[in-house]
């Protein structure tokens, strides 16, 4: 639960010191050359300066909390972006721009740009965030196909089969999402152009340790690469098999298919038309909520706060959008 009245979805200022508290608990820092000395910085005062903007010494240069955030130059007000950051970390099913734009007041084109903004401040850095699993844990992985038809190529690639393309390749491809999800614990989602046990194999040796017990279904496309870690066992999925009994072990891909169908019915209820560009920033929006979900003890205001303080140092990757006017 989150106050909707708080002074901080109302206020630009308000909602400046709010961010200043998560980004700088120790105080503000330089984001062009990071000089934390509180001596060596100035606040700016004076009715020719907004609020909220601060000179560093050393490198001379003007810097508010939003400079190098998803937020940096934005023509919205502050307080917008953190009710708008804070309803899309606690809507469990997401939130389309057009509800956004309802509740906020700016228009639509704006909170489509804000939505993914926010989306890419919701991407987990995985380097720092390390791979999933580890000795003693199980991590389930398998793919899932989001859109139109499937093309005999991809029927082909999700039974196992080799592919011969026959005549000219026609209608829609669908899109392929890898996931990855440890029991009890993180998942992460994966857009692939091509599912092929060499892509797949990528996608798991990258973040999954391979001290893991990796359970899949049948799929050639995990046969080698499960060679590779701890233990792998299988379901047969094409003969109806969804949970085998192994001794202490329970194998099925139950936790990483329930990601799945949270993200499907997120995508079919609120996310009609999603440009294949833009299906990695969903699934880390659906990915970052997973993360940090009521289960694992993180309440509302906690995974809005982690939100917020994800915002920085994205601002690079978010310029690729090629949106950089707009918002
Ligand atoms: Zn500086």
């Amino acid at each position: 639960m989150f106050d909707l009245t708080a002074e901080i979805y109302h206020d630009a200022d308000k909602a400046r010191e709010h961010l200043e508290a998560i980004h700088w608990p120790h105080g503000p820092f330089c984001p062009h050359c990071g000089n934390a000395n509180p001596e060596r910085i100035t606040k700016l005062a004076g009715k020719s300066t907004r609020p909220g903007v601060y000179k560093c010494n050393e490198c001379r240069a003007p810097f508010s909390v939003t400079v190098g955030t998803v937020f940096e130059r934005s023509k919205i007000g502050l307080h917008k972006w953190v009710l708008a950051s804070h309803l899309y970390a606690s809507s469990k099913k997401g939130m389309s721009a057009h509800q956004l734009h309802r509740m906020l007041g700016v228009t639509y084109k704006t909170a489509w740009f804000m939505a993914h903004r926010i989306r890419e401040a919701m991407k987990e850095d995985v380097t720092s965030s390390g791979p999933l699993g580890g000795e003693g844990k199980t991590v389930e992985a398998d793919e899932t196909y989001i859109g139109k038809r499937e093309t005999p190529r991809v029927s082909a690639q999700r039974k196992g089969r080799p592919y011969t393309k026959k005549g000219k390749s026609g209608g829609a491809q669908k899109r392929i999402v890898v996931g990855l999800g440890e029991r009890g614990g993180k998942a992460r989602m994966f857009h692939l152009n091509d599912a092929t046990a060499s892509t797949v194999r990528d996608v798991l040796v990258r973040n999954v340790s391979r001290d893991t017990t990796l359970y899949t279904d049948s799929s050639r496309l995990y046969t080698r690469t499960g060679e590779e870690y701890a233990s792998h066992k299988t379901t047969n999925h094409a003969a109806g098999e969804y949970v085998r009994y192994e001794g202490a072990e329970t194998i099925h891909s139950n936790t990483i298919e329930g990601v799945f169908s949270v993200f499907k019915r997120g995508m079919v209820g609120v996310y009609q038309h999603c440009g294949e560009a833009h299906l990695h920033r969903y699934l880390a929006e659906f990915d970052f909520r997973y993360n940090r979900r009521t289960a694992l003890k993180v309440s509302d205001a906690e995974r809005a706060e982690d939100l917020l303080r994800m915002a920085r140092d994205k601002r690079l990757t978010y310029r690729r959008i090629g949106e950089a006017d707009h918002a």
